[in-house]
């Protein structure tokens, strides 16, 4: 689905992205790991549009997409999320939900009584939409609930929420565990398993907890100074010299 051919992302003098290939597979859940500063976050902003390449190509299904920015990349279902939490904190949750699809209809008609009544029906479909998602997510009890309250790992949960309000491909993510409780992270991995399966979802997921990515994904890519180390299941990456050298040699 993503094939990222020679990619470099310098500072400077600086190469934190430095020659990188790889390829993410229809309907794999792709990891990316490395120790701090191998420059996975930059490769991230790459593809995603929130950084142009020094050099190098990004395809989706074939098509280039280097360079494009986050809002087409939206539109083709390439989703970046996790990173930063833009939650609206004073809008509820479903709000927040039903904040995401992009091309309703709102200012654009005129404040007709058809306008008003098909605003209203769009809205009614929408907020419908947003409660299956909460459900599917299992987390419809927090409906009501100002997103400002929620948890650190409740919040990822309505990241994820907010790529099934679109038709979402491929979805990046980036530090799902970071300051998540266990029990939180578990429904996290369901979440995103189920999606996968049921739905049909690509995932490429940055995360430092080996379990979570063990868990949940093949193949795993490791990158060290800018460059892939290597690639594989996560049986064959803990087993690799290189990958072992790059992890305890800091
Ligand atoms: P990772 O996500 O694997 O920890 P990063 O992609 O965040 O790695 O960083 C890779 C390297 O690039 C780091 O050494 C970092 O300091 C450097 N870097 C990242 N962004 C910038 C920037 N905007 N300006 C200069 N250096 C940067």
């Amino acid at each position: 689905m993503i094939e990222v051919h020679d990619l470099h992302r310098h500072f400077g003098g600086f190469r934190a992205v430095d020659g990188v290939s790889l390829k993410i597979r229809q309907g794999s859940i792709t990891g990316l790991i490395g120790p701090n500063g191998a420059g996975k976050t930059t490769l991230f902003n790459v593809i995603a549009g929130r950084l142009p390449p020094t050099s190098g190509r990004v395809t989706m299904a074939g098509e280039d997409i280097t360079g494009l920015p986050p809002h087409e990349l939206f539109h083709k279902g390439l989703l970046r999320t996790f990173q930063i939490a833009h939650e609206f904190p004073t809008l509820t949750v479903r709000e927040n939900l039903m904040m995401v699809p992009p091309g309703q209809s709102g200012e654009r008609l005129w404040n007709t009584w058809f306008g008003r009544r098909r605003i209203r029906e769009e809205e009614a479909a929408l907020a419908r939409k947003a409660d299956e998602v909460l459900e599917f997510l299992t987390i419809a009890h927090l409906a009501d609930e100002k997103a400002g309250n929620l948890s650190g790992g409740q919040k990822k949960l309505l990241e994820l929420g907010r790529t099934m309000m679109v038709e979402a491909r491929i979805v990046f993510l980036d530090e799902v565990g970071a300051g998540v409780n266990r029990t939180l992270l578990n429904t996290i991995a369901d979440a995103i398993l189920r999606l996968n399966r049921e739905r049909g979802y690509t995932f490429c997921v940055i995360e430092h907890d080996m379990d979570f990515i063990a868990r949940l994904c093949d193949p795993i890519i490791v990158m060290a100074e800018g460059k892939v180390l290597a690639e594989g299941s996560a049986a064959e990456i803990m087993k690799n010299e290189a990958v072992i050298e790059a992890y305890l040699g800091r």
